[in-house]
């Protein structure tokens, strides 16, 4: 992973995982010479390495927001880079609670990471994060890199952020998870590759239906912090961005949806180049 490119590690929308599901939400980049990861779901680790990255080479981990498809894993992927050499901190943007989370990480593994500096001479794990809260605006500048958050719509959780990646000759956009928002086709515009989240609508109620417990607050959520797949084929038409690709798809694995229904729904808007994403999908970025 040399070359500026980005790696859809998982694509699946939400924290369950059934046979045939492709995983939770984690995105890789290598973009102005750094590598960084976006998002830190279940089964991220593995997926770094399947890239062909080293675990003790990510320079820089952003989290959109703590819903758990995006931050599960992120103990466990540090403590694992950690045991594989990793010595030196790495930047962890995201929101306050990451802190948290980081905190009790520790904790619940104190016997194994103290044994470990003990028995082998590890460096101290806890200074590994170098935990920094996002905030709206520049939130990254590293030689040519720039990377901005903006506040996206992902109600109920208020701190969830979209993110603009520029190496000075291209632009990513990533969704992160979110409805539709007023700012967001100004801040998509002059996108080289956008990459949006996506639901179709059609599918929830089948997702509801094949819980154990369905209750309809679940249904609700889903539907005001998301977007439909038309949507985001008529966002990509009316900002002129140069290329889409689809990830967190809700529903993901459902016995009767294709890659065909997420293609027929973006194209209702828009005949752009499009890339449906699934977990371990490469993209150059020329
Ligand atoms: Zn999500
Ligand atoms: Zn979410």
């Amino acid at each position: 992973m040399d070359e500026p490119c980005i790696a859809l590690l998982g694509v699946k929308g939400g924290p369950a995982i059934r046979p045939g599901s492709n995983m939770p939400t984690s995105i890789l980049l290598r973009l102005g010479g750094r590598t960084i990861l976006v998002d830190a779901g279940l089964g991220v680790t593995r997926a770094v390495c399947d890239q062909g990255v080293a675990l003790t080479g990510i320079d820089l981990i952003l989290v959109t927001h703590l819903h758990s498809d995006h931050y599960l894993e992120l103990g466990p992927l540090l403590h694992t880079a950690w045991t594989a050499g990793l010595t030196r901190p790495v930047p962890i943007l995201g929101p306050p609670g990451l802190r948290q989370y980081w905190e009790r990480f520790l904790d619940a593994m104190a016997f194994d990471i103290d044994l470990r500096i003990a028995d082998e001479g590890r460096v101290p794990l806890a200074p590994v994060a170098d935990l920094r809260e996002m905030a709206e605006g520049e939130v990254w500048r590293d030689g040519p890199l720039r990377i901005e958050a903006i506040l996206n719509a992902h109600p109920p959780i208020e701190e969830s952020y979209a993110l603009r990646l520029w190496d000075g000759a291209r632009r990513v956009v990533l969704s992160g998870d979110t409805a539709p928002f007023a700012g967001w086709d100004a801040f998509v515009a002059g996108a080289d590759l956008l990459v949006h989240e996506a639901m179709l609508t059609r599918g929830v109620d089948a997702v509801i239906a094949g819980l154990a417990h369905p209750d309809p607050r679940l249904k609700a959520h889903i539907l005001r912090a998301h977007t439909p797949a038309e949507e985001v084929g008529a966002l990509a038409a009316r900002t002129g961005v140069k290329a889409l690709a689809l990830n967190h798809f809700v529903p993901d694995g459902l016995p009767g949806i294709t890659e065909d229904d997420w293609v027929a729904a973006v194209r209702q808007h828009w005949d752009g180049p499009l890339h449906i994403g699934r977990d371990g999908l490469r993209l150059p970025l020329g």
